[in-house]
Formats: C-alpha cells, sequence, structure tokens
C-alpha cells in the first residue's frame, strides 16, 4: 500500500517539476509501469549475474523504446530527447544498467546515423537497431585515451574502397552483444582532434572482435569490454560524415549523450530517495520510526530537493536539445548536478538504513555502487566543469 503511494505521489512530481505536456506525462507513467513489469525482478539478477538479460532488448524495441531518436521511416517512434530522458529517468529508477545499455545505443548510436547517414546507411542499420535486431555501442575511449579522447591512436589506413583499423578500444558500454559500432579511429596524423573519422562496424566484420570484459563496482548488469581491430577492412561505405571530421560528432552527440546519463542519475537519486523514505517510515528505534527524528528528516529534505533540481536541470537541457538551441553548457550542467545529486542520495540512502544499507538484501546497496560511475562516464565531472568554464569565460 504505500509502494503504491509513494508510485502515485512521485508520478505527482514529475508534473509539478517542470512543465510537461500531458504527453509527456503519459509517456512518464507508461515507462514507469514498463520499469517496475519488466525490469524490477530482473535488476537484482543481472547484478548479482554480471550479466545483461538480453531478453529484455525485443520488449524495449515492442515499446518504442529503441527509437526514441529515430524517424517513423525507419521504425523510430521521433519521441524526442525530453521524452527520452523522461523514459531514461524511469528506467534508471528501476535498472541504471539497463537505461544505460538504452541511452548508448539511443543517443550516441542512431541519433548520429539518422541525422547524419546517407540514406543507404539509414536503411541498412536504423531498422535494425530500432526493431532490437541489434544494440548500439560507441567506442571513443582507449586504454591511453580517456578524458584526451582526441589523443586516440586506433589506427584507420585508406586502401582503396576501405579503411584498415588497427588497434584497441576500451571501456565499451553493452559490447559484448551489440550489433552495430560508431567507433572513432585516427584516419590521418592531422592535429589531434582533427584527422578523426566516424566507422559503423558490424559486429562478425572480419579482423574484429570483442576484448576483455572489465568486472566492476556497480552497473554490473551492463557489459564493459575492450575491442580489438587487427587489420580489420572497413568500407568506405561505412563512413559516418565526412572522413576527418569524426571528433566533431564524437563531442556534438556526447552533448546529448549527457543528458542521458543525467536522466539516469536523475532515476538513481529518485530510487534512493523512495526506498530511504519507507525504510525511515518502517524502522523504528528508540520507539519511534526513524522517520521522526530531525536528522533523518533533514535528509530526506535534501535527497529530494538534490532530486527534483537534478530533473530540472536535465529537462531544461533535453527541451533546449528539442528546440534545436545551443545546450551543451546546459547538457553538461546537467550531467554534473545530477551525478552529485545521485551519489549525494545513495550515500544518505545508505545512512538512514544504518547496517542494512550495507548488506546485498537491500536495494540501496546497489544504487550506491551503480550511482558512483555516473561521475565518471560520458565526461568526469572534472571535465564537465571544464566544459561549463568554457562557456562562462566566453571561450567557445
Ligand atoms: C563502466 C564504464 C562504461 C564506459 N562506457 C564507455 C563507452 O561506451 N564508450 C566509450 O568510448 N567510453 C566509455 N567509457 C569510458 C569513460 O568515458 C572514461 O572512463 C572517461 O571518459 C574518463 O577517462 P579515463 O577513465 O581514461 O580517466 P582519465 O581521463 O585518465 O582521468 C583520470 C582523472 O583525471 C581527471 N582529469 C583528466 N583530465 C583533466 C583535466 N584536464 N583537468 C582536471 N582533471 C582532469 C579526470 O576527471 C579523472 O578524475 C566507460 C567507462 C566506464 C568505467
Amino acid at each position: 500500500m504505500r509502494g503504491q503511494w509513494i508510485f502515485i505521489n512521485r508520478l505527482q512530481d514529475i508534473s509539478m517539476d517542470f512543465t510537461l505536456s500531458e504527453d509527456n506525462r503519459m509517456i512518464a507513467s507508461s515507462a514507469r509501469e514498463f520499469a517496475e513489469r519488466e525490469l524490477r525482478e530482473r535488476a537484482p539478477k543481472m547484478d548479482q549475474k554480471e550479466e545483461f538479460d538480453e531478453t529484455i532488448v525485443p520488449r524495449l524495441a515492442e515499446v518504442g523504446f529503441l527509437g526514441t531518436l529515430v524517424g517513423e521511416q525507419y521504425g523510430g517512434t521521433e519521441l524526442g530527447t525530453l521524452n527520452n530522458s523522461i523514459i531514461l529517468e524511469e528506467i534508471a529508477r528501476v535498472c541504471a544498467s539497463t537505461a544505460v545499455t538504452i541511452a548508448v545505443h539511443n543517443s550516441l548510436v542512431c541519433a548520429p546515423i539518422f541525422e547524419n547517414g546517407t540514406d543507404e546507411q539509414k536503411e541498412r542499420f536504423l531498422p535494425k537497431l530500432t526493431s532490437g535486431e541489434a544494440l548500439g555501442a560507441y567506442s571513443v575511449s582507449e586504454p591511453d585515451a580517456g578524458s584526451d579522447a582526441g589523443s586516440m591512436r586506433l589506427s584507420a589506413t585508406d586502401d582503396g574502397d576501405a579503411f584498415v583499423l588497427t588497434g584497441t578500444k576500451s571501456w565499451v558500454t553493452s559490447a559484448s552483444y551489440a550489433g552495430v559500432f560508431l567507433v572513432f579511429a585516427r584516419s590521418s596524423k592531422e592535429s589531434k582532434s582533427r584527422g578523426i573519422t566516424c566507422f559503423i562496424v558490424e559486429n562478425g566484420t572480419p579482423g574484429f572482435s570483442v576484448g576483455k570484459k572489465e568486472k566492476k563496482t556497480g552497473i554490473r548488469g551492463s557489459a564493459t569490454c575492450s575491442l580489438v581491430f587487427d587489420g580489420c577492412r572497413v568500407s568506405k561505405k561505412n563512413v559516418l560524415g565526412e572522413p576527418g571530421k569524426g571528433f566533431h560528432l564524437a563531442l556534438r552527440y556526447l552533448d546529448s549523450g549527457r543528458i542521458g546519463i543525467g536522466a539516469q542519475a536523475t532515476g538513481i537519486a529518485q530510487a534512493c530517495l523512495e526506498v530511504a523514505t519507507k525504510y525511515s517510515q518502517e524502522r523504528q528505534q528508540f520507539d519511534r520510526p526513524i522517520s521522526e527524528f530531525q536528522l533523518i528528516q533533514w535528509k530526506l529534505a535534501e535527497m529530494a530537493l538534490q532530486t527534483s533540481a537534478a530533473r530540472v536541470l536535465v529537462q531544461r537541457a533535453a527541451s533546449l536539445k528539442d528546440a534545436g538551441q545551443p545546450h551543451a553548457k546546459e547538457a553538461s550542467m546537467a550531467k554534473l548536478f545530477a551525478s552529485r545529486a545521485a551519489n549525494f542520495c545513495a550515500k544518505e540512502g545508505v545512512q538512514i538504513h544504518g547496517g542494512y544499507g550495507y548488506i546485498k538484501e537491500f536495494d540501496i546497496e546497489r544504487y550506491f555502487r551503480d550511482a558512483r560511475i555516473t561521475e565518471i562516464y560520458e565526461g568526469t565531472s572534472q571535465v564537465q566543469q571544464l566544459v561549463i568554464s568554457r562557456h562562462v569565460l566566453g571561450k567557445v
């Protein structure tokens, strides 16, 4: 009964936090219902087994969550960035691993192909992606090129009608079950960020293989692997955008990717708030529920504040993107704030649970581990501060 109360209360929150339309709220509500039905039981199992449950993919496709940024002619739902962020928040509230899988697929793979692909590329790859026949993965990072992604070394040598890729990439979300990879490689020795080309690489391409799977602290239901390119020939027909202009593409889509990770972080923060509220009303110490202690109330108030503020920043950045307005600074602000909020709420949530927050039977333990990555991937918090300060100082 109490769970139901939280459910209703939270949907009211959605409508009051930001000016959302009736359509936005309906999408939030159906994403909430989907996450509860399909992911509530799967999420802790995926975490325990350290495995993504691929049986969820056709279901995600069925409800249109794998085509939110793709036009209907390619099987997409073209719901836009705001709706995409609303869906991601609701999914992350239950399963952060599934949320990052969708976030990468939609913002970093489908959207770049839909907006920059040739007709042939769009017809070949988008229906597979929106139908869930293939999941998307995005590969910029390398062992020695993280925040300084422009220093990447994976080489792409021009060879007639193809480029030959040789080298290693690292940290690729969904790599072991993805079918379509956007891979960034150095096609000329021009200065750092110039000379990088973006390739669409299909799983099964000769010379391409998925390497080591990392053992992680959190989002353990999402695989993170290296990629190995051993003289892998990729047809020039698979170059996305112009050769040598790949880095601009990478940065542009990281802006929208950050809105997605901000939404993921907001969902984790919301989940922490909900379980901590419920626990504080049930747990009795000194002959009363711990929610009656002011120190606990202070924590809940701060968690609610941080979560709401994160949501507003995420939805503002998403709305700017949908309106075709500049949004790089706002996306970084949203990601920086929301990832801090997720970690704050996870830490306070564990504290409210006391010793029970430190054991695996309680969801807050998983949320605590899942929150940590949001301050690291798609640009660390320091990188977000660099982006924001460049805008503040007028250096962009
Ligand atoms: C689970 C997971 C999933 C990932 N998924 C993907 C993916 O799908 N695709 C992909 O391409 N990458 C992915 N990544 C990589 C991720 O984006 C990088 O880890 C991240 O960009 C940071 O790079 P790094 O780990 O090399 O850290 P580094 O860049 O080495 O940073 C180390 C520290 O130095 C700080 N630092 C670096 N430069 C500066 C500076 N100029 N000023 C101040 N501080 C600085 C950083 O903030 C950080 O605190 C993933 C990583 C993880 C852990």
